[in-house]
């Protein structure tokens, strides 16, 4: 087995089908051929009391429409959501563990707690996990990685006025609905690397 691929894990299947992605949302490029690595991410909110979980919105994006997402994203955002990773220690450390972390393991691998806070993943009433794919397999790197709601909030803050309507669009072409939908997803855009 390549040392850079493990087994996608089951918490990044489609939720409609419990299969792996087939398509990029935007391009509807064919993802399991292997030929464009592709990312994706989940958002997902848990109800603790009812032992249930909802998906809040999910998407895989082939490589090319990430970076074309990516550079729609504001000179300032970009500035300080860098500013704003390279503060956060317990994120820093994290990345720093990846690398002795991955060799150990045998199989995949899912965060069970908020790179950013630390706040374990059983806690969280909302979340979101993001991850690099290829093909049929995950690519061992940074990621994959959670995000609990309180990160993903300061994350938005983070965004400028101009990044945030892309967003919106965004979602807006993808996921728009109903109104109470949107209010679901709204105050947790989407974050993109
Ligand atoms: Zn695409």
């Amino acid at each position: 087995m390549n040392s850079h691929l493990r087994p996608i894990p089951a918490d990044f299947y489609a939720f409609d089908t419990g299969q792996p992605f087939t398509r990029c949302l935007v391009c509807k490029a064919d993802l399991l051929t292997g030929e464009v690595d592709y990312f994706i991410e989940k958002a997902i909110r848990n109800y603790p009391e009812h032992k249930v979980t909802d998906v809040v919105y999910e998407y895989a994006l082939c490589w090319h429409c990430a970076r074309d997402m990516n550079g729609k994203m504001s000179t300032e955002s970009q500035q300080n959501m860098q500013d704003y990773f390279s503060r956060q220690h317990f994120f820093r450390q994290k990345l720093a563990t990846y690398n002795n972390l991955w060799p150990s393991l045998n199989g995949s691998y899912v965060p069970d707690q908020c790179v950013i806070t630390g706040q374990p993943r059983a806690n969280l009433e909302e979340y979101m996990i993001y991850g690099h794919f290829r093909g049929d397999s995950m690519v061992v790197s940074s990621m994959p990685f959670l995000l609990s709601s309180q990160a993903m909030d300061e994350v938005s803050e983070l965004l400028s006025r101009k990044t945030i309507e892309e967003l919106d669009g965004f979602m807006g072409e993808y996921f728009g609905g109903p109104p109470e939908l949107e209010e679901l997803w709204k105050p947790r855009r989407p974050v993109f690397f």
